[in-house]
């Protein structure tokens, strides 16, 4: 018996070993073969994010039981941007509950630019999605707080518990972002006056503008995305941070809008609910498996990363994650 036990255990190791060799083969393969990929530019309706270095590129897994993969530029601090909004969508729905998200949001697709002023128009003067400015600014007034330096306060050591150690603004961004933002301003300003604002507008553009300027490595993102992966829990820090049965909330509404207007395309190609950001990250979830996080600064033009895009559709079909896939009974 002890001998068995014996042998079953150093079966166990040895395919985890293996395991590992696969993940860490397969993510050298992937950032050389995309290193050099062509195609996109740097955002630069925020002057910061012009002069991020395009060249940088990282890719990392996470997976749901916590082992960190990495490679590439995976230690670069860069703006969270959009990625955020995925994230304070959780703590909002921990604190107002999914039908308030449901009901004074929305969790549909506006299939428009994530800053579009038209959608709002358009669909009954709501914000519809968590995931674009004006349901990310909506969203964030949920989280409550005493006053306004409170909120923001409450909001970022969320995004860290995600990260699982403690997340900070990048200045320079913050104020390139907050000297340049007069568009999301008047998103707000709108949906207050159609009655979508739970605190005072500014005060909730400021937090979230706030929220784009945390800075996050590929690595960061890919630990905060694993806690999606990983039924609430933080794979490495194992604290609990999402309700368990909110968690296919969050990823449909990454998985409806996720990727801008090319949500669908996305979907069509990876077939997991993804995350990107002007700041040239992607995240993508596979549930109870792992959560991929890439990180290159150029984006097509409706705002996703080129390579990051590239690498995580070509690890998610070597490991066959799609979860729209299935197998033939015989
Ligand atoms: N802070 C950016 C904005 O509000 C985020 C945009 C994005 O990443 O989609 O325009």
């Amino acid at each position: 018996m002890i001998r068995f036990t014996g042998t079953l255990l150093i079966c166990v190791m040895m395919t985890a070993a293996a395991a590992a060799q696969d993940y860490k083969a397969l993510l050298q393969e992937t950032h050389a073969k995309f290193k050099n990929l062509e195609g996109g530019a740097n955002a630069n309706y925020i002057p910061y994010l012009a002069d991020v270095p395009s060249n940088l590129f990282g890719i990392a897994i996470v997976t749901a039981d916590g082992k960190v993969y990495e490679v590439g530029d995976t230690k670069y601090e860069f703006g969270i941007e959009s990625i955020s909004k995925a994230f304070v969508l959780c703590k909002a729905m921990m604190e107002a509950g999914p039908d308030s998200i449901e009901h004074a949001i929305g969790v549909n697709a506006t299939g428009m630019p994530f800053n579009s002023v038209i959608a709002i128009e358009l669909e009954g003067y709501s914000p519809v999605s968590p995931v674009v400015n004006a349901g990310a600014m909506a969203t964030n007034s949920m989280v409550k707080g005493p006053n306004k330096d409170a909120q923001w306060q409450t909001v970022l050591n969320y995004l860290s518990d995600l990260a699982g150690r403690p997340l900070q603004l990048i200045n320079e961004l913050y104020k390139s972002e907050a000297a340049t933002n007069q568009h999301n301003r008047a998103i707000a300003m709108l949906l207050d006056a159609y009655g979508h604002m739970w605190a005072d507008p500014m005060d909730a553009c400021d937090s979230y503008t706030k929220q784009c300027s945390v800075g996050v490595t590929a690595k960061d993102l890919a630990v905060m995305a694993g806690t999606l992966a990983n039924g609430g829990i933080n794979p490495i820090t194992k604290k609990r941070l999402l309700d368990e049965k909110y968690v296919p909330k969050v990823l449909s509404v990454m998985t409806m809008e996720g990727l801008y207007q090319t949500s669908g395309t996305w979907l069509y190609h990876v077939g997991l609910p993804g995350k990107s950001g002007v700041g040239g990250g992607v995240i993508a979830v596979a549930p109870g498996k792992m959560a991929i996080a890439a990180f290159a600064p150029p984006l097509d033009p409706v705002g996703n990363s080129v390579k990051a895009m590239a690498a995580i559709e070509h690890i998610s079909e070597k490991l066959n994650l799609n979860l729209l896939a299935s197998q033939a009974k015989k």
